[in-house]
């Protein structure tokens, strides 16, 4: 086959906050020096034209992005310090902050805001369309901007260093054939290559693995969030109020919370994040939000209004020791992909933001000193930790192991911890992450009969009115994938599936995903089932790649262009 390859200077892959920034900072960077240079004010070569091109699996710039999002502005304001003069789009400053406790019936106002939940001087916005005016900064900042191009896999050279990646092939049938619009994928061949691919990247956990970045380092662990925008009849919940919540639905082996923000015209912003790192295998996080939805305070917020969309997406809530190597030869990993987030504050732009740029300015030095090499690249680990990233997540740096726990101690330690800069829970018990799927308990282990959900959902009614099921949610998530292609879920050993899995966790598949993507259907023979995957129903959560007990199931990019479309979230 062949295969067209072409020469970049610096490929972003993934076209988020992170290396939006990253792409539009190196630019400036760029024209700086070479007009100080031809204006005889800096000595040294001019770069001349670098070529820095950003891929997107999105058909659009944003159409992957599904974020809160309370937005501190600290990053924006750095890389762009008159951001809303330049028309940042902005639903909101945060007018009013609200932390309320819920028991299965009533809301109990905390009279103080947990400090980390504080959002004082920040935004509301659509990180949708905020990623969508930063590719438009990028556009006119000369940035070559490529949507539907995933990045497939990494291209290395014979001693293991990243020269680039291969965008995904078009035109392949489910039978893995060729079609007449068959059009391979291409080399883009760079010197430095950034990974912002998000949370739980395709190729970032590839290279991860490969390069061995992760010794030392604890697993990463993570959280979902499923959410939807409402359209309410009325001005009950104004632009700009902020409501956190703890409590029902979760149980408090279950790490979870919801969140309520007010955006511009009526619109409602909620949505509930369950840790994947939870007990009980009958969990959905998905019915969890619906459950959510049901109590009294947030129903009657809903009252007469109308859901208008809907998505879900993994959060990285490790933090500081689950962080791998941030750099090898020619290669960077920035935002989420890193795992910058903050899981306290369930922040994470700002530090992608800032992460992006601080990739910017190290890969600016390498390409004054012609030098790509690991040994140049690792500036960018020490940028980061003379940053302000690194004292933000050392401050947190245990807020998730601790609940583990269970919800009281993890809310102690919460406490301790921002009190004494972060040491609570590490000097009383130095707790080690495991990963979130090993968590999990078998079916028999939690006292369940058989793996039937309606034991933990029994209550839970799809009303169509405040409730849905997952098939009419993915509806407003305006999916799209063409169905003749190859599944893009590896599932390594489906035997394991209709074996070990479904008797020992009654294959939590069917319940983790949210976009009912996994489905044990019967071979018509009154017992034997197999395992259906409905992947174009793929929101690109991640979920299912962090889950899995067997950790079989490997996550790839699909053709170009397919996935949800988040516009507005
Ligand atoms: C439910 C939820 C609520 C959140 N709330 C908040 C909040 O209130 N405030 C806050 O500050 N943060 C919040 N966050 C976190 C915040 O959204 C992230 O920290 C931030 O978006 C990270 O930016 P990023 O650029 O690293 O990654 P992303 O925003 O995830 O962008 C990655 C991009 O890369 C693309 N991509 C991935 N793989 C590939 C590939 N192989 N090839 C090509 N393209 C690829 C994706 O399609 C996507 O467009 C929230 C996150 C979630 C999920």
């Amino acid at each position: 086959m062949e295969r067209e390859s072409l020469e970049m200077d610096v490929v972003f892959v993934g076209a988020g906050p992170a290396n939006l920034s990253g792409a539009l900072h190196l630019a400036h960077l760029v024209a700086e020096h070479n007009d100080a240079i031809t204006n005889g004010i800096r000595e040294g070569k001019s770069l001349g034209e670098v070529q820095i091109a950003v891929i997107e699996k999105g058909a659009s710039i944003g159409a992957h992005i599904l974020s809160g999002a309370v937005m501190d502005p600290r990053g924006l304001a750095e890389l762009i310090p008159d951001f809303i003069e330049q028309g940042a789009p902005l639903e909101s400053p945060v007018k009013e902050d609200h932390f309320l406790y819920l028991t299965s019936k009533r809301a109990i106002r905390s009279p103080i805001t947990p400090p980390p939940l504080a959002n004082h001087g920040y935004y509301i916005v659509s990180l949708n369309r905020l990623t969508a005016w930063l590719g438009e900064q990028c556009e006119t900042a000369g940035v070559n901007i490529f949507p539907e191009f995933p990045g497939a896999e990494m291209l290395y050279d014979e001693h293991d260093r990243v020269i680039g990646v291969r965008t995904g092939d078009k035109g392949i049938d489910k039978e893995g054939k060729q079609k007449n619009n068959f059009e391979p994928g291409v080399d883009l061949l760079a010197k430095i290559t950034v990974l912002g691919e998000g949370v739980r990247g395709s190729l970032a956990k590839k290279l991860v693995q490969r390069l061995r970045l992760d010794v030392g380092r604890e697993p990463q662990v993570y959280s979902l969030g499923v959410k939807e925008l409402w359209e309410l009849p009325d001005d009950r919940y104004p632009a700009g109020r902020v409501t956190h919540t703890l409590g029902f639905p979760s149980d408090q082996w279950t790490y979870g919370g919801g969140w309520i923000y007010g955006m511009q015209n009526n619109i409602l912003n909620l949505g509930y994040v369950t840790g994947l790192d939870y007990r009980d295998p009958l969990i959905d996080p998905h019915a969890e939000f619906q459950r959510f939805k049901t109590h009294p305070f947030v129903a009657k917020l809903l009252d007469g209004g109308k859901m208008i969309r809907y998505g879900a997406k993994a959060i990285a809530a490790g933090g500081m020791f689950a962080i791998p190597r941030l750099y090898a030869d020619g290669v960077l990993l920035v935002g989420d992909t890193a795992g910058f987030l903050n899981a306290a504050r369930l922040k994470g732009i700002h530090s992608a933001i800032k992460s992006g740029m601080l990739a910017a300015e190290t890969i600016f030095e390498a390409l004054v000193s012609e030098d790509y090499s690991a040994k140049s690249l690792a500036s960018y680990e020490r940028r980061v930790k003379e940053s302000w990233i690194t004292p933000e997540l050392r401050r947190y740096r245990n807020f998730h192991a601790a609940f583990r726990h269970g919800r009281w101690l993890g809310l102690a330690n919460a406490g301790l911890q921002f009190l004494s800069g972060g040491r609570a829970w590490g000097i009383l018990n130095r707790d080690h992450q495991e990963p979130g799927h090993e968590a999990i308990r078998k079916i028999s282990d939690y006292g369940y009969q058989g793996g039937d959900p309606a034991q933990r959902y029994k209550d839970l009614r799809f009303d169509n009115k405040l409730t849905f099921n997952k098939v009419t949610d993915v509806y407003h998530a305006a999916v799209a994938h063409n169905e003749d292609q190859p599944a893009h879920l590896h599932v390594l050993d489906p035997n394991i599936c209709v074996t070990r899995c479904a008797q020992e966790y009654a294959n939590p598949c069917q319940r983790f995903c949210p976009a009912a993507v996994y489905e044990m259907v019967s071979n018509g023979d009154g017992g034997s089932r197999h395992l259906q995957i409905n992947f174009s129903n793929c929101v690109h959560c991640k979920t299912c790649d962090i889950m899995d007990p067997y950790q079989i199931i490997d996550w790839v990019t699909p053709e170009g262009g397919g996935g949800p479309d988040y516009k507005g979230m």
